[in-house]
C-alpha cells in the first residue's frame, strides 16, 4: 500500500519501507530533516483490505506520514562529475557517433552560438531528469568558453541555477578551464563564486606544469579541485602522478581525480605504485562508465579496451571510489539516463562490482567527494532518501522501475508513480533478503 506524497511536503516518518538488509520498518526524521530513529514496521493493512477488518482498527496516518509499504529505502544518490552545460544537446550539435576528438570538434562548432538561456533551459530539464531519479547532490563540471565573444556565459548560467535551485538540492559548480585558457580568465569565472576548479592536465602538451598552474590557483583561493585526469586508453599517460605527488607536498585536502581511464591499462606492478601514491595523497577517484565506456576504444582492433580505471582494484586499496554519469545526451555520450542506477548497473557488468559496492560508489563515497554529511537511514544522517519500487538490494541497482519518491533533508522533492500493466501476470514477487 502507498499514500500519495506531494512535491514540498515535509515527512516526519516513511512507514512500511525496507532497509537495503530486507528489514521492514517505520523511519523518523525530525524537523531538521535528520533521521531520528528506526523501529521494525507496525502491521499494515492488507492490501486489498478484507471487508471483515474494521477500518477502524487500523491506526491512521498523520499527514505527514507517508507509508510505502515494501519500498526499499536507500540513501538518495549523489552525482560526482556531470556536464550540464552540454546536457541534452545531442540533435542539436549534430556530432557524429565517434569517440573524444571528435566530440569535442563537434562541441567547439556549438558553442560559437549557444546562449546563456540555452544552456539554463537544457540543464535545468537534466536537473529534474537527475532529481526524479533519485539524486539530490550533483557536482557539475562547466566550460569556460574562452576562445567565443563572451567566455562566462555558461558559468553564469549554471551559477543562477544553483542559486535558484538552492532548497531542492546540492548543486555543485566545478570551472573546467582549459590549458589555453590564461590565469585572469580563470580568476574572472571563479570570481563569479564558483565552487570547485577543474582543468584537463593530461591534454596539455606540459601535463606537470598544467598541474602546477591550477593547484596554485585552488590552492590561493582555498577551493577543492576535481581534473579530468588521463582520460584516454595509453597506458603511459599517468598525469595522476604527479596530481599525487603536488598533492601530497602541498598537504592539499579534497583533490579528486576524474575518469583516470589509463589506470584501467596498466600491469600489475606499475598499478600497484601508483595506487600508493594516490592513496598516500588523499586523492579520491571518479570513474565514469557511461561514458568512457562510449568514447574510449573507436580505433581499437579487438578485443575492446574498455573506459575505466581499475575499480576493484581502487576500492581494495582503500581508495575512496565515486561514480557518475558524466555526459547525457551530448556530443561525448548520446545516450544516459540521468539515473544512479544505470550507472550501479554498469558497475557491476563493467566493472565487476557487487551491489553494495555499486551503490556505495553513486551515494556515500559521492557525498565525500562533495564533503557532505552522511545520508541515509541510520540515526544522525541527514534525511537525504530515495525509495524505489524494487524486491531488493540487486532489483535497484540493476535498474528499478521508475516508481521513486526522493527526500532531501527530509522533504519530499520528487515522486513519481509508474502504472505497468502487461498482459502477463508477474504473481506475487519472491521476497529475498540480500543482495
Ligand atoms: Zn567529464
Amino acid at each position: 500500500m502507498t499514500t500519495t506524497p506531494r512535491v514540498g511536503q515535509a515527512v516526519s516518518a516513511l512507514r512500511g519501507v525496507r532497509t537495503a538488509d530486507g528489514e521492514p520498518v517505520d523511519l523518523y526524521i525530525d524537523d531538521a530533516g535528520l533521521i531520528t530513529e528506526l523501529r521494525p514496521a507496525s502491521p499494515a493493512p492488507a492490501s486489498p483490505a478484507p471487508a471483515a477488518v474494521e477500518p477502524a482498527a487500523v491506526e491512521p496516518a498523520a499527514v505527514d506520514e507517508l507509508t510505502l509499504t515494501d519500498w526499499l529505502v536507500l540513501p538518495s544518490a549523489v552525482e560526482p562529475h556531470a556536464h550540464l552545460d552540454k546536457a541534452l544537446s545531442w540533435a542539436a550539435t549534430r556530432a557524429p557517433y565517434g569517440d573524444l576528438l571528435s566530440a569535442i570538434e563537434a562541441w567547439r562548432h556549438y558553442v560559437q552560438t549557444m546562449t546563456e538561456e540555452d544552456v539554463g533551459r537544457r540543464a535545468r530539464r537534466a536537473l529534474g531528469m537527475y532529481l526524479a531519479a533519485g539524486f539530490t547532490a550533483v557536482r557539475s563540471h562547466v566550460d569556460l568558453l574562452h576562445d567565443t565573444e563572451d567566455p562566462l556565459r555558461g558559468v553564469r548560467a549554471m551559477l543562477d541555477l544553483r542559486d535558484d535551485l538552492r532548497d531542492v538540492l546540492d548543486l555543485q559548480i566545478c570551472l573546467l578551464a582549459s590549458y589555453l585558457v590564461p590565469d585572469k580568465l580563470i580568476e574572472e569565472a571563479l570570481d563569479l563564486g564558483v565552487d570547485v576548479l577543474g582543468g584537463c592536465a593530461h591534454l596539455a602538451e606540459d601535463p606537470a606544469h598544467e598541474t602546477t598552474r591550477l593547484l596554485d590557483i585552488a590552492q590561493r583561493r582555498d577551493l577543492p579541485v576535481d581534473l579530468h585526469t588521463d582520460e584516454q586508453l595509453d597506458p603511459t599517460m599517468l598525469s595522476i602522478r604527479e596530481l599525487a605527488r603536488e598533492v601530497s607536498a602541498r598537504g592539499m585536502r579534497q583533490v579528486t581525480a576524474s575518469h583516470c581511464v589509463s589506470l584501467g591499462s596498466l600491469g600489475t606492478e606499475t598499478l600497484s605504485e601508483v595506487l600508493d601514491e594516490v592513496r598516500a595523497a588523499g586523492l579520491a577517484v571518479v570513474t565514469l562508465p557511461i561514458t568512457n565506456l562510449y568514447l574510449q576504444g573507436w580505433q581499437s582492433p579487438s578485443p575492446m579496451p574498455r573506459g575505466l580505471p581499475a575499480v576493484r582494484e581502487l576500492i581494495a586499496a582503500g581508495i575512496t571510489v565515486a561514480a557518475g554519469g558524466d555526459n547525457l545526451r551530448d556530443p561525448f555520450n548520446p545516450v544516459g539516463r540521468a539515473d544512479p542506477f544505470e550507472t550501479t548497473s554498469l558497475l557491476v557488468t563493467a566493472a565487476h562490482l557487487d551491489a553494495r559496492q555499486a551503490l556505495h560508489a553513486v551515494t556515500d563515497a559521492g557525498r565525500e567527494v562533495l564533503g557532505l554529511p552522511a545520508a541515509g537511514v541510520r540515526p544522525g544522517e541527514v534525511a537525504d532518501l530515495v525509495a524505489v519500487r524494487a524486491d531488493d538490494l540487486l532489483d535497484a541497482v540493476a535498474g528499478p522501475s521508475g516508481s521513486r519518491v526522493v527526500l532531501r533533508r527530509g522533504r519530499v522533492v520528487a515522486s513519481t508513480s509508474v502504472d505497468q500493466r502487461t498482459a502477463v501476470d508477474p504473481g506475487p514477487v519472491p521476497t529475498r533478503r540480500t543482495a
